[in-house]
């Protein structure tokens, strides 16, 4: 039987969409180049906020405050329908000196985030000094999060096609008739690009406005008994994340240099100097790695119907943000599917 929908891209946001549409009755193919859950969304760090919300347009704060708030119910019945834990946690994020506390504290009580100004030593012993605490902020652990999803989509009754790479989309008049791929040709009545950070080279000429390419990031993985905190750290653009079983993660770069995915000893060493300044009895890290994010100005999505063909969408170019935003960009894709109205301004979303 042929498909309602085929979603090109089996990260978070390709599977999240999925999930979605199968909830909501649609017969779904996923496809994926490689295996599900191997790119961007696995090599994230989970943070489940954007780092600092105030250094953001209020179009990146709409949908990460949106996504934010379905976090609590989603992570609970996918767990529940999976039996996969994805480890979502409220743990908090401790902000380390310096911050840019009035721009944080107007923020957080203009958004009506909870902000408390603490003492550092009350939640790092041995730190002096004053920090600011968002005990709100979550995280998630990205590998059980992506098999759970890839669980979930699957006992909803989605098909996913694994080391299917899409080549090629054929067109007639205003619509996609089908796609080529490195197993053949697919066809639906509709289709989703959810290719992360090759969403634009996909698309070809197609991709418009599409305004997508890869950023590189790298973190540093460490093992200890016991962290000696529980919030996410955060120290300028630094972070640590700690899990529950005592890995922490520690990131990232920002780099732009194309499509490539390999770690480089410049980042390990001054990411390294930076945590042996704060905590120098550390041990080495255990695991390096990089990923590419799928880049867009200003952390600004695309997500949509394109201009000109009409059962063409997108969902993508979520930048640092894809895993927080995940829920609430596949909520408007789905109204926008349905011509259902939106619950937020979505006119910098659109595809041009
Ligand atoms: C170091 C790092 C730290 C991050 N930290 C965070 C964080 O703390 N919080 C947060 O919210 N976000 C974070 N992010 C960003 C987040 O990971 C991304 O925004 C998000 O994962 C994007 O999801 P995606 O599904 O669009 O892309 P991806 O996960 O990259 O998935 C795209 C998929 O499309 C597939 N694909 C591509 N081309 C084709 C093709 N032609 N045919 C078939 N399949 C194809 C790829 O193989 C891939 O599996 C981080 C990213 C990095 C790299």
């Amino acid at each position: 039987m042929q498909s309602e929908f085929l979603i090109i891209g089996g990260g978070a946001v390709g599977l999240t969409s999925a999930q979605a549409l199968l909830r909501s009755g649609y017969k779904v193919t996923l496809l994926e180049r490689g295996t599900t859950g191997q790119e961007a969304s696995w090599a994230g760090g989970g943070i489940m906020s954007p780092l600092c919300s105030w250094d953001y347009a209020e179009s990146v704060t709409r949908l990460t405050q949106r996504s934010m708030g379905m976090f609590d119910d989603a992570m609970a019945s996918l767990h529940a329908a999976t039996g996969i834990d994805p480890e979502y946690l409220k743990s908090g994020m401790l902000l380390l000196p310096p911050c840019k506390n009035e721009l944080a504290t107007q923020w957080c009580t203009d958004h009506q985030v909870q902000l408390q100004a603490v003492l550092l030593n009350d939640y790092l012993p041995g730190l002096q000094g004053d920090g600011l605490l968002m005990p709100d902020i979550g995280q998630v652990r990205n590998p059980r999060l992506l098999a759970a999803l890839r669980q979930h989509v699957t006992m909803l009754g989605g098909v996913i096609l694994e080391h299917h790479e899409v080549q090629q989309f054929e067109m007639t008049g205003d619509r996609v008739t089908g796609l080529q791929t490195s197993q053949g040709r697919l066809c639906a009545d509709n289709y989703i690009v959810a290719a992360g950070a090759w969403s634009r080279t996909l698309l070809g000429e197609h991709a418009l406005s599409l305004d997508v390419r890869p950023i590189r990031g790298q973190i540093l993985l460490f093992k200890l008994d016991t962290p000696p905190f529980r919030q996410i750290l955060l120290q300028g653009n630094l972070y640590f994340i700690p899990r529950l079983d005592g890995h922490v993660l520690v990131g990232s770069t920002l780099e732009d240099v194309g499509f490539d995915k390999s770690t480089t000893a410049e980042a390990r060493i001054n990411l390294l100097q930076r945590v042996y300044a704060l905590f120098p009895d550390w041990p080495a890290p255990v695991k390096h790695w990089a990923g590419l994010r799928p880049g867009s100005t200003d952390n600004i999505p695309t997500i949509g119907r394109h201009p000109a063909l009409s059962n063409l969408y997108a969902n993508c170019g979520h930048f640092r943000y894809g895993v927080t935003m995940s829920l609430a960009c596949t909520e408007l894709l789905l109204n926008e599917i349905e011509n259902r109205p939106q619950p937020l301004n979505t006119d910098e979303y659109r595809w041009l």
